[in-house]
């Protein structure tokens, strides 16, 4: 399962933390973009598993929604889409497949104890 592998590399980089600064991780903030290809209560789901029985387990896997923001040559402007179907600009409809920002899936910060 695409979302279990994702997990267990968040978690991998969770351990390691915890043991370079002798610490317990009770949470992981992740930024999820629309695009990434990865379904969020999946990804948490899989985490609540995955963790288990490692050096993190009992954290959380806190995931922050990224919007879809394209670029509209129209409007010379960054937009932000409201449907994953429709690639147009939102303001003039005009189509547009120059993707902003979308696709992360990053680990952003991790809460310490
Ligand atoms: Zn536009």
């Amino acid at each position: 399962m695409h979302e279990l592998s994702i997990a267990m590399s968040i978690i991998e980089l969770a351990e390691e933390e915890a043991e370079r600064r002798q610490c317990r991780v009770s949470a992981v903030h992740l930024r999820l973009g629309a695009l990434s290809g990865v379904l969020k209560d999946a990804l948490t789901s899989s985490y609540e598993i995955a963790c288990e029985n490692t050096r993190v387990a009992g954290s959380k896997l806190i995931v922050e929604d990224v919007p879809i923001i394209v670029f509209c040559e129209s409007c010379q402007a960054d937009r932000t889409l409201t449907s994953m179907q429709w690639f147009c600009c939102p303001e003039c409809g005009t189509p547009t497949f120059k993707v902003v920002q979308g696709k992360e899936l990053e680990v952003i910060a991790l809460e310490i104890q």
